[in-house]
């Protein structure tokens, strides 16, 4: 393209031609100052299109933003120039710039950078810093070698192959201390004009730590995935062969069989079902619903289902609700999935209690909004404070035996957080070991208007 440009002018000819080259020699002389301080100018700016090049590259910025921070640094060097010419009022110098520790348009260009940078000679001598850098690695110091402040060989191997092969390397490495995290290092030989070793060595530091804490979640998640589905396909498999091969005539182990096994499928079966919902509600995450549903209704349509099975179990439920109508803004199906997982817990994991007391209120919230509460107490062995935390982490169970035992996937408590997050609201957990947990589903109330009814039926 630029060729095309340059060929297309240079068949310009006669008086045309003549009367541009005058006019041209006009705008030349004024433009010729500016050419010679982009001359002089041109190890910053190469110094800057290598940085903003290694972070376009990286990822790390997107191009216009990369182009314009570019730009404005490239306007800021032309314009220190020419000022400087003014105040010296000395003709200008045609090498290029000598490295000075401490250059302030070297540490103006590396303190713009989002990363930590650190610039060095080629002898590895630390000339410039951000202080994102100070902040990652206090030991560097400005005039120092960096292999006294930066004891990962790693980076420094490939500080020493950037210098002696003047490519660009990039090495990951990883820190233990103070906590676990994962980096990488770009480092970008830079050679200044008219020479062929490097003249200034770039270490650019990205932290990869939340790359890789995502994809190790993901790694975990689908391994205990895969882990819950084969349990009970194995098991599924087993009765098959069993039913087919030595227990082929033999009805007393069929009718044994058939119920385990659709006991077996069931479960896998409600495992898909959560994984799909739980993948659902993420995909909608930023979305919060807009319809008015109300939490006194769902709430007693939810402890009706599940009447028969409290009786099974030997458990009452008692629903007591602060007003006729508690209206929040929600979907109707993932609250009754909120309500459902819970009740269905205190029914799963303390039934020994024999009872649970099932309270809607509303009251101030954490950020002195108000907010709508369901308290689901049951009266069972209750969970140790060890694992309160965790609780709501996909597949994390207290005990994995009694929650496969009770039909349970591990995905219960994760799938309720979502959901209220999704709402706007969170999930509290209280427990003390031996006497029951207490779990409350808080969600904002739908607006003033309605607040206002609420609390006249809750007072009437
Ligand atoms: P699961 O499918 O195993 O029930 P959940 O995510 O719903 O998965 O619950 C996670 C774990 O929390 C359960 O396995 C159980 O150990 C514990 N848990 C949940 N609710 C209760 C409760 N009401 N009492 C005691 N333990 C509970």
């Amino acid at each position: 393209m630029r060729e095309s440009i340059e060929a297309g002018a240079a068949t310009l000819s006669g008086t045309a031609n003549r009367m541009t080259a005058i006019h041209d020699g006009g705008r030349g002389a004024r433009l010729g100052p500016w050419v010679n301080r982009l001359k002089r100018a041109r190890f910053v700016l190469i110094v800057a299109a290598a940085v903003f090049a290694v972070l376009w590259e990286s990822g790390t910025l997107a191009t216009q933003p990369a182009l314009a921070s570019f730009a404005i640094i490239a306007v800021a060097v032309l314009i220190r120039a020419a000022s400087r010419e003014s105040a010296r009022q000395t003709p200008p110098r045609d090498d290029s710039p000598a490295l000075r520790v401490g250059d302030p348009l070297v540490e103006a260009v590396l303190a713009g950078l989002p990363d930590p940078v650190v610039a060095l000679d080629r002898h590895g001598d630390v000339v410039a810093l951000n202080a994102r850098a100070s902040a990652m690695a206090p030991a560097l110091r400005r005039g120092e070698p960096v292999s006294l402040a930066l004891r990962v060989p790693e980076v420094l191997d490939s500080i020493r192959r950037a210098i002696a092969t003047g490519s660009p390397q990039r090495v990951e490495f990883f820190e233990r201390v103070p906590v676990d995290r994962w980096f990488e290092a770009i480092v970008t030989p830079i050679a200044l004009a008219g020479t062929a070793s490097p003249g200034l060595v770039l270490v650019a530091f990205h932290d990869l730590t939340p790359l890789r804490r995502v994809e190790e979640m993901r790694a975990d998640f689908i391994a205990n995935a895969s882990h819950e589905l084969r349990t009970p396909l194995a098991a599924l498999a087993g009765f098959i062969e069993t039913l087919q091969g030595s227990a082929r005539d033999d009805t007393a182990a069929r009718l044994r069989f058939l119920p385990i096994m659709q006991a077996q499928a069931t479960r896998m079966a409600r495992l898909i079902d959560d994984l799909l919902s739980l993948s659902r509600i993420e995909l909608n995450a930023h979305l919060r619903p807009d319809k008015q549903v109300d939490l006194v209704a769902i709430m007693r349509q939810v402890a009706d289902s599940l009447q028969t099975l409290a009786r099974d179990r030997g458990v009452e439920i008692s629903v007591k609700a602060a007003a006729d109508r508690l209206l929040v803004l929600g979907d109707r199906d993932e609250l009754m999935r909120v309500f459902e997982n819970l009740i269905e817990n205190a029914l799963k994991y303390a039934a020994s209690g024999k009872k649970i007391d099932i309270a809607l209120s509303i009251g101030d919230g954490t950020k002195s909004a108000r907010e709508a509460s369901v308290r689901v107490r049951d009266y069972g062995p209750g969970i140790a404070p060890e694992h309160l935390p965790r609780l709501t982490e996909r597949f994390y169970r207290v005990d994995v035996t009694e929650s496969r035992a009770q039909g349970g996937t591990g995905l219960g408590l994760a799938l309720v957080k979502h959901i209220l997050n999704r709402h706007g609201g969170r999930l509290t957990i209280e427990s003390t070991a031996g006497q029951g947990a207490t779990f409350t589903a808080h969600l904002p109330v739908a607006g003033p208007a309605e607040n206002m009814n609420l609390q006249a039926s809750a007072s009437g």
